[in-house]
């Protein structure tokens, strides 16, 4: 029988409340259990991929197509949960099917209101989160306890919990305890209000684990106990860590969170939990033998959530080579202002991550000519893949008008263009290629030996593909279509063989990987950027 695990948090958005969930995961399965990671949303959008990334960070995808938080790359980089649709709900996916369901008569007679119907809704979601079998399903409340638009997911949750038992059910409770520099002291106050809030709404937390940039005293453990009526032990301290998000499931572990949340759900570990592994992660993270210093060059620069998975990705390709990556960030339009010589030199490889619309692009473009003629290692991502061919057929081919229709719908050389089967779009949710395809790899490419396995599936997000019509003078001019999709006819890799390591993807590699499975891209781009620096 599944048991269930709720995570809320309180005080101040953006305490890493993904990232403590996942950590939870990862500890079970540590101990031997099977998990399911959810997040529930309480945004009024159907999913995140309509809104800009200065809303919302990064929009992540699955491999069933689903456009979803970015916690969902935590869940999947922590832990083996199988990410689907049901991994992620929003207040506008569950009243879109409240109402639907409505409009089909399903509630003849009844008027529909939040209790039950919505909060029913909000509980069969979570049952489907819980994947067929699991042992302990994990659901994330997103956004922070005393929100208005939480509230129905708190009162489902609520309802939920008083079905399924006292020992099915644990809520954890992610809070702050800020540290005040001018007294000189960490305060306990908000975190009393904050589950005070919960504990108007019928929730107790079982758990609360206390996000702090100092140690939390032995103290204020015990005022934090007696105010907010939770045991002393479950009172856990969160220090903020040194150098790696990879830390995070240890240091847990080291305040006996693990034997906490055993207790609340009256289970024993499956297996004794060993961490070597991740020890040794931690220690490459900590003492690589080299470093490389990589520019990401894209439009949202400014905001560490917009790329991510991408950094993710590049520190997994550095753990796989013992090497730390350093991450230039840099504006497209900057490079376009102030030219590649001032704001990429030095640089050992460059990354060119996907994006949307006119801003930025013919930075991007001069970043890629940048990279293509000193032989910097580049690799190109959705957006970024399209930009290289681009300059290809500008400063390659001699093309001079080429460029993509997503911006110019009128141009003469539209050397990325509108796939076939986005012609008849008209809605812009949930419409784009979305999801896992597959993609059969040319036999002596980088991208081939990457891989080392001649066909694969990554994931897709984008409405625009190479056009065929350019594909054999780009070819002649001598780019390698390094990866195709044979179904769909559509190139999904560009290679300069000419070149140390310059490969372009239509895909989203970084959606597929983790610390321990780099990604074989990332792992050999990072590779290309130590050799072509020594
Ligand atoms: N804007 C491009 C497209 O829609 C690329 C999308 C992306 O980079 N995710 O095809």
């Amino acid at each position: 029988m599944t048991k269930y695990i709720f995570v809320t948090g309180g005080v101040v958005s953006s305490l890493g409340k993904g990232l403590t969930s996942a950590a939870v995961g990862w500890i079970l399965e540590r101990q031997g259990f099977t998990v399911s990671m959810q997040k529930l949303d309480p945004y009024i959008n159907v999913d995140p991929g309509t809104m800009s990334p200065f809303q919302h960070g990064e929009v992540y995808v699955t491999d069933d197509g689903t456009e979803a938080d970015l916690d969902l790359g935590h869940y999947e980089r922590f832990t083996h949960a199988k990410i689907t649709a049901d991994s992620n709900y929003t207040t506008g996916k569950i009243y879109r099917s409240v109402i639907q369901k409505e409009r089909r008569g399903d509630y003849l007679g009844h008027t529909v209101q939040v209790i039950p119907h919505i909060t029913d809704e909000i509980k069969t979601a979570v049952r489907r989160g819980a994947s067929a079998g699991v042992d302990i399903a994990i659901t994330e409340i997103g956004g922070t306890v005393g929100d208005i638009e939480s509230l129905p997911f708190l009162e489902a949750i609520r309802q939920f919990a008083l079905e399924v038992g006292p020992h099915d059910c644990l809520f954890i409770h992610l809070t702050l305890l800020p540290f005040l520099r001018a007294s000189g002291e960490m305060k306990t106050k908000p975190t009393q209000q904050s589950v005070g809030k919960l504990r108007e709404i019928g929730i107790q937390p079982h758990i609360l684990v206390c996000r702090t940039e100092k140690p939390m005293s032995e103290e204020m453990a015990e005022k934090i106990s007696l105010f907010c009526n939770v045991r002393k032990e479950a009172v856990i301290e969160e220090r903020d860590v040194e150098f790696s998000i990879y830390e995070v499931p240890l240091n847990l572990i080291r305040e006996g969170f693990d034997r906490r949340v055993l207790d609340c759900l009256d289970l024993e570990p499956r297996k004794e939990v060993q961490v070597d592994d991740w020890q040794q992660l931690l220690s490459t993270l900590k003492n690589p033998q080299h470093e490389v210093e990589i520019a990401v060059v894209g439009k949202y620069i400014e905001l560490h959530d917009a790329y991510k998975s991408i950094y993710e990705a590049l520190h997994h390709g550095g753990i796989a080579k013992s090497c730390k990556v350093k991450l230039r960030k840099v504006s497209a339009e900057r490079v376009a202002s102030e030219g590649t010589d001032k704001v990429l030199t030095g640089v050992d490889g460059i990354l060119v991550p996907g994006g949307f619309g006119e801003r930025g692009f013919e930075g991007k473009i001069l970043t890629i000519k940048h990279a293509r003629e000193n032989k910097i290692p580049f690799l190109g991502i959705c957006y970024g893949m399209q930009a290289a061919v681009v300059d290809f057929a500008r400063n390659v081919l001699g093309i001079d008008e080429a460029t993509t229709s997503e911006y110019a719908p009128d141009a003469s050389e539209q050397v990325i263009n509108l796939m076939e089967e986005q012609k008849t779009v008209s809605d812009l949710g949930g419409t784009m290629r979305l999801g896992a395809f597959d993609c059969s790899l040319t036999a002596g490419s980088k991208s081939a030996a990457a891989y080392g396995s001649p066909k694969v599936s990554e994931r897709h997000r984008h409405r625009f593909e190479l056009n065929n019509a350019y594909r054999s003078r780009l070819q002649e001019a001598g780019m390698l279509m390094a990866g195709v999709n044979e179904q769909l006819d559509l190139v999904e890799i560009v290679e300069v063989p000419d070149h140390p390591w310059f490969v372009g993807v239509q895909f989203h590699p970084e959606f597929k990987t983790r610390p321990m499975e780099p990604h074989p891209l990332f792992r050999d781009f990072i590779g290309a950027a130590i050799s072509e620096k020594t």
